[in-house]
C-alpha cells in the first residue's frame, strides 16, 4: 500500500537537567509528571529513538520501518536512490523543539567527513534554530569571536572561561541562527527553540559552565575532539535574513547542502515536488488539505508529508507561522 497521507508521530520526549515545561505549556505536549523535559523529537530516525506513527493506516510503524519498505514514497526517487544499503541507510532529518531553563554546553560538532572516521561511524550535524519564545535577556552562543584561534581556545577552555572565546548575542522570537557543523554553540537559559539537523547525535562538548551533572559529577568533556573539528576561520554567527521566494508568503530562512528551511506566512502555499517536507506549526493554526482530506496544525504539532503525497497548506492569518523543511536538489 503506497503512502497516500501526511504521517503524525508520537513525540519523544528526552528529560535533561537544563528542560523545563514550556514544551507543555507553550507548545501543547502531552508531558508527564516530571519537572524538566528538555526535548520533544518530532521527527528522528537515530538508533533506538525512532518517530512511531500515531494514528491512520501505518500507524504503529516506526519510521526505520517506514525507510525500510517505502523508501521512494517516503523521500521520492532522486533521494531514495541515493541513500545506499537500506538496511543502513537512516531518515536524513531530524526535527525537534527545545526548551532551555537552563544554558546548554558549550559545544561542537564534526562535518561529515570528521563523523564517518568515528566509532561507531556517525552523519556530521549542521543544524538550524528558530526561536520560538526568548525570556528578556536569553542569550544564544553562535560562533567564535573574530581572531579566536586554536591555541587561545584552549587556554580558555582549560582555565574554565571559554565563554570569552564566544560570540553571543540576545535573540528574538522568530529569529533564525544558522549553525553549520565546525561552528561552536550553546543555547542559554530561557529559550524555546525548533531546530532542524542532519540525523546525528554525535556532540563534542567543549565546556559545561564548570557545573555538575544528575550524578554529582562533572560530565564528560571532548576537548581535543572538539577543537579538531572547529573552523576558525568562520568567526561570529548573526540571525539569518529571510529572503523572499517566488510563492508569496514562502520566505527561506536558510538552503545548505544539508536542507532547506523555509517559513510560510499567510497563503496556500503548494507541499509536494516529489520530496518530503516536514511541517511544524510554531505560531497559530494552518490547514493541510490533500486528496479531498485536511488536517488542522495547530501550534507546536509537526508533520511529515510524504513525496508520495501533493498537498496545500492554508496559513490563513498573518501572525500564523509554519515552517517547511526538506532536503535540496540532488
Ligand atoms: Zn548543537
Amino acid at each position: 500500500m503506497p503512502l497516500e497521507d501526511p504521517l503524525t508521530f508520537v513525540p519523544v520526549f528526552q528529560q535533561y537537567l537544563w528542560g523545563g515545561r514550556r514544551l507543555e505549556t507553550v507548545l501543547h505536549k502531552p508531558l508527564g509528571d516530571a519537572a524538566q523535559y528538555a526535548e520533544s523529537w518530532e521527527v528522528v530516525d537515530h538508533g533506538d529513538e525512532q518517530s512511531v506513527v500515531a494514528t491512520g493506516p501505518q500507524a504503529g510503524r516506526s519510521l526505520r520501518e517506514l525507510l525500510a519498505s517505502h523508501a521512494g514514497d517516503l523521500l521520492g526517487e532522486a533521494h531514495s536512490q541515493s541513500l545506499g544499503d537500506l538496511s543502513v541507510a537512516r531518515f536524513p532529518l531530524l526535527f525537534k523543539f527545545l526548551d532551555a531553563q537552563r544554558v546548554l554546553s558549550l559545544q561542537v560538532h564534526p562535518n561529515d567527513e570528521q563523523a564517518a572516521r568515528l566509532n561507531p561511524p556517525d552523519l556530521g550535524k549542521t543544524e538550524a534554530w528558530v526561536i520560538v519564545a526568548a525570556e528578556p535577556g536569553a542569550v544564544v552562543y553562535a560562533g567564535l569571536k573574530a581572531g579566536v584561534t586554536r591555541e587561545r581556545l584552549r587556554i580558555a577552555m582549560e582555565s574554565g572561561a571559554g565563554a570569552e572565546c564566544m560570540h553571543c548575542f540576545e535573540p528574538a522570537a522568530g529569529d533564525c541562527v544558522f549553525i553549520p557543523a565546525g561552528v561552536p554553540h550553546a543555547l542559554g537559559a530561557g529559550l524555546l527553540v525548533a531546530e532542524i539537523q542532519q540525523a546525528s547525535n554525535t556532540t563534542f562538548r567543549l565546556h559545561d559552565w564548570n557545573r555538575l551533572g544528575a550524578d554529582g559529577q562533572p560530565r564528560p568533556l571532548h576537548l581535543e575532539q572538539g577543537l579538531a573539528v572547529i573552523d576558525y576561520e568562520y568567526g561570529p554567527v548573526t540571525p539569518q535574513m529571510a529572503q523572499p521566494t517566488a510563492d508569496a508568503g514562502r520566505e527561506r530562512l536558510v538552503a545548505c547542502d544539508k536542507f532547506v528551511l523555509d517559513r510560510l506566512r499567510a497563503g496556500v502555499h503548494a507541499i509536494g515536488g516529489g520530496r518530503f517536507h516536514i511541517l511544524a506549526a510554531i505560531e497559530g493554526a494552518v490547514e493541510l488539505r490533500w486528496n479531498g482530506q485536511e488536517q488542522i496544525l495547530t501550534t507546536g504539532q509537526t508533520t511529515l508529508v510524504p513525496a508520495s503525497v501533493e498537498a496545500d497548506l492554508k496559513v490563513a492569518s498573518g501572525d500564523a507561522g509554519v515552517l517547511d523543511m526538506y532536503l535540496p536538489d540532488k
